[in-house]
């Protein structure tokens, strides 16, 4: 791998590498993206899973008549159609809805959620209305009734964050570009004062190589400072992280496929419950942090979300419901610490250094696909001479898409799978359900846990089309089975760390410590 050339190296594989490694392939650059860890192990697995346009955003425009604002929520519609339209088996809509205890609120969230609608122009989700107590009380049984005056229902996207990391991945794969997991930037070489290598470290063998690169690109979200000063030891921070965590109840607690919104809690942010993965999502909090892997969900976090519950719920609910919980962080933009204020408008910055390195932070996931094409818009404008085309990622259907999953859910029912197993197949690989019937076929139907319908064979299939490399890449990102149920994720390590030790050739020792590891970061919120 040592002095391989390449066009542009992108550091980070969350939501804003993958989608510039997809864009920049398409566009014709020859390209090579680099994680330190898992794909989408930082914040691109850890969000609230919501593709949106940003309601918040939208109180706040109108509030204060801030037109930039407004250009937000546009723009994130926008880009909620495009995510649901080109990952389909990934990403659809939901309703949402919010219980409301005070007359006047109703109008207010109304007109609100009316005017999101309107935004959305042609490519609107459906038509948001105003609900009666009774249909409140029936769509969640154990809402508070006191005081409860209806509520609101509206429309959002909703996704499975890892996997759509995962499948841009594999589309620029497809198309050409190398992607390593597990390989982290620890130093940049220079000529004549520019970028012109970049040394990486294997973090599964430990060996360092260099690769040459014309443009590098710093998608590292939080992280992007330490990058930045690898670069330059003078570089004044431009990203101030925030924590938010998320608790995974049971569906008993949400049990139609609606989703909930609490507009307002006692910091003045927005709460959602949702359905997710037959469970039932809580977040999400806001806490000041600082770069670190793996943040940890504290006590304090925990208690914020709970004693919400309790304020909508009738129900009793203990840290004993919880079933799993993680924390992100929001790589969030903050330029106090330099002269630039042209960045401050929008919620996602680019910089290029004096000596190339483009930096990238901020925005979220729903925006990833626009941050990564006014990336490489910037990488083009540079790149005289050579034969590119243009953004194309609009329409592009991602991995798993490219076709109408309709044909192969009817290929799967004449198979006469279980309803349960059709479905996982189907919203896991989309149009490559069929092929993990291949290796269902060949590797047989057992499952990894008695509750869920994921089989050992998904994990021979992981191994070959997933750039799987550890137990947790597997159980957390692959299947989410880390995200939604850690004790289901703890008794199924061992099943799937057997596969992987068969396939790698570890020794029983090295295997006893990847599952050690394992075991710790599924006991502290993954
Ligand atoms: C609690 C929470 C809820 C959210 N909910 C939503 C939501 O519902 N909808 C939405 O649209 N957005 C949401 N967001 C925002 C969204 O998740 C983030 O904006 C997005 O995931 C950031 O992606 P990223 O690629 O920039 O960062 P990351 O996903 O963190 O990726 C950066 C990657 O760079 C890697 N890296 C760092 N240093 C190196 C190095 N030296 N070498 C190689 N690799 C390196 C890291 O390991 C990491 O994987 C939420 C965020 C949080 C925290």
């Amino acid at each position: 791998m040592n002095n391989q050339k390449y066009d542009v190296v992108v550091i980070g594989g969350g939501a804003t590498g993958a989608g510039i490694a997809l864009d920049a392939t398409l566009r014709g650059f020859r390209c090579l993206l680099v994680e330190k860890n898992d794909f989408a192990e930082g914040t691109s697995s850890r969000s609230t899973k919501l593709v949106h346009g940003g309601v918040r955003y939208l109180e706040a425009a109108v509030k204060h008549l801030d037109k930039s604002q407004f250009d937000l929520v546009k723009e994130g519609l926008k880009e909620r159609y495009r995510i649901l339209k080109n990952a389909p088996h990934l990403a659809h809509s939901i309703t949402l809805v919010t219980p409301l205890y005070k007359w006047y609120e109703i109008p207010y969230i109304y007109a609100g959620l009316a005017m999101y609608d309107l935004i959305s122009g042609k490519r609107r989700l459906g038509k948001s209305q105003i609900v009666g107590k009774d249909e409140i009380m029936k769509i969640f049984p154990s809402v508070k009734k006191e005081g409860l005056k209806g509520g609101v229902r509206y429309y959002d996207g909703a996704f499975n964050d890892a996997r759509m990391a995962l499948a841009l991945l594999q589309s620029a794969q497809e198309k050409g570009c190398e992607v390593r997991n597990y390989s982290e930037v620890v130093n940049f070489g220079y000529e004549n004062g520019k970028i012109s290598t970049v040394e990486i470290e294997d973090k599964i063998s430990n060996a360092r190589y260099e690769v040459q690169a014309d443009f590098v690109v710093n998608a590292t979200g939080a992280f992007c400072d330490a990058i930045r000063k690898i670069d330059d030891k003078e570089a004044r921070d431009i990203v101030e992280p925030s924590s938010g965590i998320h608790i995974v109840l049971d569906k008993k607690f949400l049990p139609n496929s609606e989703g909930l919104m609490i507009p307002k809690t006692e910091d003045g942010r927005v709460l959602f419950m949702l359905p997710w993965m037959g469970k039932c999502l809580v977040g999400t909090t806001d806490e000041e942090s600082s770069p670190q892997e793996h943040p940890k969900v504290s006590d304090n976090d925990i208690e914020y979300l709970l004693r919400h519950m309790r304020k909508y719920f009738s129900i009793d609910i203990s840290k004993n419901d919880i079933l799993s919980s993680w924390a992100g962080l929001r790589p969030l933009v903050s330029l106090k610490h330099t002269d630039d204020t042209k960045g401050l408008v929008r919620e996602h910055y680019i910089e290029q250094s004096k000596s190339n390195l483009v930096s990238i932070a901020g925005g979220k996931w729903t925006s990833y696909r626009k941050m990564a094409e006014d990336t490489v818009d910037l990488l083009v404008e540079f790149s005289s001479g050579k034969n590119l085309h243009n953004c194309s990622t609009k329409d592009y259907k991602l991995f798993g898409s490219e076709t109408d999953t309709v044909t192969i859910k009817e290929k799967l029912d004449r198979l006469k799978l279980e309803k349960e197993l059709s479905e996982h197949l189907i919203k896991t690989y989309g149009t490559k359900a069929l092929v993990v019937m291949d290796f269902i076929k060949e590797y047989g139907d057992d499952k990894i846990h008695k509750n869920y319908p994921v089989s050992k064979a998904e994990i021979y299939y992981a191994l070959k089309y997933e750039f799987v490399k550890k137990p947790l890449d597997f159980l957390v990102r692959r299947i989410g089975l880390g995200l939604i149920d850690t004790d289901a994720a703890k008794e199924s390590l061992f099943a799937v760390s057997s596969v992987l030790q068969k396939s790698f050739g570890w020794s029983d020792e090295v295997c006893k410590s990847i599952n050690d590891e394992a075991l710790l970061l599924l006991e502290s919120g993954v």
